[in-house]
């Protein structure tokens, strides 16, 4: 703490001391580095401070070399700098780990570390005066239960023996990347719990990072009760801005215990940092898309390395990265991360069997007319008969995905971009899920006036519909079918009750989104069927297999979770394309095998984890002027691609052109070694800011893009 007065007097402004301030300026102000400001006394890096910044008055952080005198050079001099506002010295500064890992974030991801770093503090904290904030951290403090000293331990199972396996491992390694591979029920979690335990017992914090939102109140609920006396405490966009303020302290002055949180949470600040757990970790959401794109995961590794403590990597489907550093190098892996491996499902329930529906057997009118083919109609029926219940998962909201004109061929194209607009029944609108237009639903086509416009395609609104019309119950009444998706859950409060019906088994068939594919714990579904699973398959972006793989293997995991009915239970995938390996791997439930196959094609084709991957986009009011500016930045980086190895491609258009009016083109650029084409962008960049560029242009680099 910083609280301490100094012991000399304090010396007059005019031989007071420079300090380096960040704050948060756009990157291509010039100004991304640190400010120097004057301060009467030296200042630790990573105290907060108010500063003036423009006729403005900034939360900055002082940064390196806090109260050593400036550089020199063409620094100014004193007389010229203004000084701190005010110093937040009720706070500890941020810890020297944190500060490490912005400037690798910012460094890696090509953004501004002000950016970087003022993102990563609790938002609430900019608009707060140093008295608001002592206010509140007196209230906090004189909330804090007493009494955390002996925490009484819950309840908690005895370690089956893979998971004895995994925690011997785990205590005997010294501080390394693990990953957790096991199915989901095989007792990742426990272990999760095991492992915090023991850095908690030891006087450490941990650091749980989850995918989403939803899944937190039910994780938090097991940590907290697990650990009754220990401080758990949330990270994520869903609190209020005075919460979220609360937490980020606690996390901060050593309050708190274990923090739960989503990607944000990654740069939670923690001075007595043990642990880190990445669930679900092949999750796209850990990737930030917007700002500094950074990925929560990748950056949970490279925190472990800079404070020298232990990630658990969890997954039953890691990203093939990942899959591919914890392979031994006999494997022809790169044998970087440790792999632990959870084989069985706890309680002994036997994964789903998988079948795979030929959708190429059936005309396509019957399949129209149907909502599922028949022999999947058929299982559907017989778990209705015998009580049970079943999944029935589909990507695609909405009621159909386009309306067409029998007559002249009109589509429901959107006016702003090149999409079409999706029906929905209930408003009987057309709506675009790219940018919003919503419209209601033409009586006639507006382009030759015929009546029978038609919907074409099927969406979890139709199919739910579809269910409704053609499942019935054991006594003849209609099956019920209940729907998952964004529409249906916007309400608050919509997916918990939703949910609370399945569980009561008031409910005999739902209909969901990938939405439901997570997370939930649901007892007595004993069928999950993707109905349009490949329609991904095909895109051009190069992670669909393992996407797909992913999904589908989580799907299945919400079949059978009660071993009553685990012998019975099963997956249904309907597929127009069932020769691909990923099903034939998903059968035997083989995910190194498929992991194999995907990652000889990586390799041939250089894609990632053999080659590293960055992506400028550019967004303009023509397509034209996009990519010209994308071909002036190449042109300007060519020579100095060339001399590092770094291949430039050529601008292409996004793979959905225009959205909301917005012409968008991207440039890959692509080099077998990282730090060859982090050296090039170090280099790139700068000049990139200094381009001409028209006022209406928009661009952004995403450094490890998801997808290309
Ligand atoms: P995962 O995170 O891999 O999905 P969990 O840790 O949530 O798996 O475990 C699945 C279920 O089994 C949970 O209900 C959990 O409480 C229970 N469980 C986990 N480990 C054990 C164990 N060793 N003995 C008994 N039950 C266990
Ligand atoms: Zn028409
Ligand atoms: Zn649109």
């Amino acid at each position: 703490m910083s609280e301490q007065p100094p012991a000399v007097p304090r010396p007059p402004v005019a031989e007071a001391c420079r300090v380096r301030v960040i704050v948060d300026t756009p990157q291509h102000s010039g100004l991304s580095g640190p400010l120097d400001y004057l301060s009467p006394h030296p200042l630790e890096a990573g105290t907060l401070v108010r500063v003036p910044l423009g006729r403005r008055e900034v939360l900055g952080i002082v940064w390196d070399g806090g109260g050593e005198p400036g550089a020199g050079g063409e620094a100014p001099t004193p007389e010229s700098l203004r000084a701190v506002i005010e110093v937040l010295d009720a706070l500890p500064p941020v810890p020297r780990g944190w500060r490490e890992l912005v400037d690798f974030a910012a460094s890696y991801y090509q953004r501004g570390l002000g950016e970087v770093a003022l993102a990563a503090l609790a938002p609430e904290l900019r608009q707060i005066n140093g008295t608001q904030l002592a206010r509140r951290l007196k209230r906090l403090r004189s909330r804090l239960s007493p009494g955390a000293e002996a925490p009484a331990t819950a309840e908690r199972p005895v370690p089956s023996e893979d998971q004895r396996e995994v925690l011997q491992a785990l205590s005997q390694s010294t501080p390394r990347v693990h990953l957790l591979h096991g199915l989901t029920g095989s007792g990742k979690t426990e272990v999760y719990l095991r492992e915090s335990q023991r850095m908690l017992d030891a006087g450490r914090q941990a650091l749980v990072l989850v995918p989403e939102i939803n899944l937190t109140p039910q994780l938090e609920a097991r940590f907290l009760e697990r650990f009754p006396g220990r401080r758990v405490v949330s990270l994520h966009s869903g609190l209020t801005p005075a919460l979220r303020l609360r937490h980020w302290l606690m996390a901060l002055l050593g309050e708190a215990d274990l923090v739960l949180g989503t990607r944000m949470a990654v740069f939670a600040p923690m001075p007595r940092l043990g642990l880190i757990v990445v669930d679900e970790e092949h999750d796209p959401s850990y990737k930030q898309q917007e700002g500094a794109r950074y990925s929560a995961r990748d950056l949970a590794v490279m925190r472990s390395r800079i404070e020298q403590i232990p990630v658990l990597l969890g997954s039953a489907t890691p990203s093939l990265e990942t899959w591919h550093n914890a392979l031994p190098a006999a494997e022809g892996g790169a044998g970087r991360y440790s792999r632990l491996t959870l084989a069985h499902r706890i309680g002994g329930g036997a994964l789903p069997a998988v079948r795979v529906v030929d959708m190429n057997r059936f005309p396509a009118k019957l399949l129209r007319e149907q909502p599922v083919a028949p022999p999947l109609m058929d299982a559907l029926r017989e778990r209705l008969a015998r009580g049970e219940q079943s999944l029935v998962f589909l990507n695609r909201r909405g009621y159909a995905p386009v309306l067409q004109c029998l007559e002249c061929g009109w589509k429901s194209g959107c006016p702003n971009c090149s999409a079409w607009r999706v029906f929905h029944k209930q408003d009987r609108s057309l709506r675009c899920h790219h940018c919003g237009y919503t419209q209601t639903v033409p009586r006639a086509c507006p382009e030759c006036g015929n009546a029978d416009i038609q919907p074409v395609g099927r969406g979890t609104e139709r199919l739910e519909e579809q269910l409704a019309q053609s499942l019935l119950r054991a006594d003849g009444s209609p099956a019920r079918v209940g729907r998952i998706d964004a529409d249906t859950t916007r309400e608050r409060g919509k997916l918990e009750a939703t949910l609370a019906s399945v569980h009561a088994g008031d409910v005999d068939v739902l209909v969901g989104t990938q939405m439901v594919a997570k997370g939930h714990d649901f007892r007595r579904i004993t069928l999950v069927a993707a109905v349009n699973s490949d329609s991904a398959l095909f895109s051009s972006d190069f992670r669909a297999a393992e996407r797909l793989y992913a999904l589908l293997m989580q799907a299945a995991g919400r079949a059978g979770r009660d071993a009553r009915h685990a012998g019975q239970s099963e997956m249904w995938v309907q597929t127009w394309s069932p020769q691909h390996s990923l099903y034939a791997s998903l059968q035997r439930h083989d995910f190194p095998g498929f992991a194999r196959g995907q990652l000889d094609e990586r390799r041939i084709a250089g894609l990632p984890p053999f080659a590293h991957l960055a992506l400028v986009r550019a967004d303009a009011r023509t397509q034209d002027a996009a990519q010209q500016w994308l071909a002036q930045a190449s042109a300007w980086g060519s020579d100095l691609a060339a001399s590092l190895g770094v291949v430039i491609y050529p601008a292409v258009p996004t793979p959905i052109q225009r959205v909301a009016n917005v012409e968008r083109a991207q440039m890959l650029v692509e080099s077998a070694s990282r730090p060859a084409l982090q050296r090039f962008l170090a280099q790139w960049m700068p000049g990139l800011h200094a381009l001409r560029t028209p006022r209406v242009l928009r661009w952004a680099v995403d450094v490890d893009p998801l997808a290309i």
